[in-house]
């Protein structure tokens, strides 16, 4: 006989009535154990066992029962595949090691055989079932990979399938150990195993009667089958707990990765790390039930974090606007040491909360019994932190399953905000990329035009001065002065176009301090006053309402700003005209100062383009007034440096104008001091 063949397909063969059924690897678990027991209970009379193996180690785990078992009868054979220390031998019981190749390493055998008894199991190892080291993917997650396997063959007490298959074994154990032939022939005769149809015994006639009929009625065999029932009720009961158990991890999986995938799909449409962050909050806290779920950045060295996104359950304070202090707080900074999270279980009577007054304090405010603290980290570096608080009683007593997940999501968030912060990065070389292409053009502009024009009047005066030596000193002087203007322009021009360069490159540096309005417009009232002195100027006021509160800018800049457009105000205002300074704090809580002038006005359509550069009304060409056309695109600039914004507004055509721009309050700031109106 060929050892390759399978012992189920040849028992098939020789009784084609016999049907083949799938069985789980548990129920032949149980249905083996069952039948072992059933020989333990010591009711047969030395039965033949012959239990096979696929492998070596699945032996190992039952060895010591056979060796139970061999108590019982002489006539044991126990088959498997060597991995280690398995060999042909005779012990307690007869081994016989098979070689790899040989069918039984994908089989699965028990038979029993008594006199009045007899049951198998003969089954092989579907082919869509697991393979040893190869692991079904879609069950990978907390299912007992063993269970999944499934064998197809029979379970029976049919005696005549039974003693076939008996039959079949013992022949294939001659095959590897033909010394126990003689044993085996022993209990062949005992048990009529391999006797034709013919020569059957006695209880094959019996038998013979019930040859249609899979099972042998209980009342042929005095055999107690209860602790068989009781055993196989007892192995359902814990495959059926187990499958219970794994469903419900598979379930609880599956909810945590759809969290996760929903913050991921959020993180992935937004680059806002605003919206992100919302996203996280709303959906943690409310799959993990918290009375309170936070997120906020903070970095190792922030002494402070202000928490902006938050969840909160029905009935729960908000804590949004709350400022954390970061820097004394021991759970924060033990975070930011070991890179760690931390829970705390119950918030009164923890030592670390107890030792801050601070955390003592907002824990008690807030109603916090339980919180956990876990870092948001991108490789290693402490971006923020998720928070999660618990107000009711009991504590919270936490999982680690949701100690995992909030950590699963503190990553995403990690990523997001990196991502949002390389997007940020990008936007601003973008700006600056831009801000080169605007310098560019700038430049092109100003050397094609407007340097060109005063370049080429001193060429000709000094040209002709040169040419000319005879030339009228009267007119010598007038080419002079003519030159020396043109090259002031020239300088005034260029240190504009510089400023405005530099500003919109970003390449300049702010000093923002408090300051009152009131100095600064003081400072540059007295600037344009020194270098105007000669020529007659309109009126200056400065009517700074009282009780104004500090301001926050660099107050160079400011200075800058005011004496620009006073200086503009001057230019377009005739000697009998007026300029008023005014500040006054408005609706969004800026400081909003208007220079208004009696001037010639601007139409309503050139309210916006006068911000433009080298706008001017009457062209550059045609230049009453000595500017550059650069200095109200430089006040933009500066003012929107700090957050605030410049616009124009006129009555129209010699109705006089007004410039108004805005700079932010330093908070919680009042000046006391009295309103002053100065004139010039
Ligand atoms: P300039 O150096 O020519 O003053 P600005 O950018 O400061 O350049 O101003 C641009 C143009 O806006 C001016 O040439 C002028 O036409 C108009 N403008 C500025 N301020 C006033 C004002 N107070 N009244 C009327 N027109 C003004």
């Amino acid at each position: 006989m060929s050892i390759s063949t399978s012992v189920l397909s040849d028992l098939l063969q020789t009784l084609p009535h016999v049907r083949p059924q799938l069985y789980f690897k548990a129920s032949l678990t149980a249905l083996s154990h069952a039948m072992e027991d059933q020989v333990l209970a010591a009711t047969l009379d030395h039965p033949l066992v012959i239990a096979s193996f696929q492998r070596e180690r699945f032996y190992r785990q039952e060895a010591h029962r056979y060796q139970r078992l061999a108590d019982r009868s002489n006539q044991i054979y126990v088959l498997a595949a060597p991995e280690t220390d398995f060999s042909n031998s005779s012990g307690y019981y007869e081994k016989i090691a098979f070689e790899q190749e040989d069918g039984l390493s994908q089989e699965w055998h028990l038979v029993v055989v008594a006199q009045n008894y007899a049951t198998c199991l003969v089954c092989r190892e579907s082919s869509g079932s697991v393979s040893k080291n190869n692991q079904m993917p879609e069950l990978n997650i907390g299912l007992d990979m063993e269970t999944a396997r499934r064998f197809e063959g029979i379970w029976t007490s049919d005696r005549l399938v039974c003693l076939k298959a008996a039959e079949l074994l013992l022949e294939r154990i001659v095959v590897y150990r033909p010394e126990l032939a003689s044993k085996i022939e022993h209990a062949r005769q005992r048990f009529g195993i391999g006797v034709d149809n013919a020569n059957r015994g006695v209880t094959q006639d019996l038998l013979s009667s019930y040859s249609k009929v899979e099972e042998i009625p209980l009342d042929f065999c005095d055999i107690d089958t209860d602790p068989f029932v009781q055993r196989l009720v007892t192995y359902l009961q814990a495959s059926q707990y187990k499958l219970h158990k794994a469903y419900r991890s598979i379930a609880a999986q599956a909810r945590k990765e759809r969290l996760i995938n929903s913050i991921t799909t959020a993180i992935r449409r937004s680059l806002n790390p605003h919206e992100v962050l919302q996203v996280a909050v709303e959906e943690l806290g409310q799959h993990l039930e918290a009375s309170r779920c936070l997120i906020y950045r903070a970095q190792a060295s922030d002494a402070i974090a202000k928490i902006e996104h938050e969840f909160l359950s029905p009935g729960v304070l908000s804590v949004v606007g709350q400022t954390w202090h970061l820097q004394n707080n021991p759970l924060f900074q033990a975070i930011a040491q070991q890179g760690e999270g931390i829970s705390v279980v119950n918030t009164v009577g923890d030592d670390r909360i107890n030792s801050d007054s601070e955390l003592s304090l907002i824990a008690k405010k807030f109603a916090i019994r339980s919180m956990l603290m876990e870092p948001v980290l991108f490789q290693g570096r402490l971006l923020g932190i998720v928070e999660l608080h618990y107000c009711s009683l009991p504590p919270h007593q936490w999982q680690p399953g949701e100690l995992d997940l909030v950590k699963a999501i503190a990553t995403q968030v990690g990523s997001a905000l990196i991502q949002a912060e390389a997007y940020a990065n990008l936007e601003d070389l973008n700006q600056q990329l831009e801000a080169l292409d605007r310098t560019r053009s700038n430049l092109i502009a100003i050397t094609g035009h407007e340097l060109r024009t005063p370049l080429s009047t001193i060429q000709v005066c000094l040209e002709s001065l040169a040419s000319e030596p005879d030339m009228p000193l009267e007119l010598q002087q007038v080419m002079l002065s003519t030159a020396l203007t043109d090259s002031e322009r020239m300088r005034k021009l260029v240190q504009d176009f510089l400023t405005l360069s530099n500003l919109e490159s970003g390449r300049v540096q702010w000093h923002p301090e408090s300051l009152t309005i009131e100095e600064c417009v003081e400072l540059a009232i007295s600037r344009f006053r020194t270098r105007s002195a000669t020529e007659k100027q309109p009126k200056i006021k400065s009517k700074i309402a009282q009780n104004l509160p500090l301001i926050r800018a660099d107050g160079d800049w400011l200075v800058e700003v005011l004496a620009k457009i006073v200086d503009n105000a001057c230019k377009f205002t005739p000697p009998q005209g007026e300029i008023t300074i005014k500040a006054n704090r408005n609706k969004e809580q800026m400081l909003e100062v208007t220079v208004a002038d009696t001037g010639r006005g601007i139409e309503p359509n050139r309210l916006e383009v006068v911000f433009d550069r080298f706008y001017q009304e009457e062209g550059a060409l045609r230049r009453t007034t000595g500017g550059t056309g650069l200095g109200l695109a430089i006040c933009r600039q500066i003012v929107n440096g700090w957050g605030g914004e410049i616009w124009a507004s006129s009555r129209g055509k010699d109705k006089g104008s007004e410039f108004h721009f805005t700079i932010p309050i330093v908070e919680g700031s009042q000046e006391h001091k009295r309103s002053k109106v100065k004139s010039q």
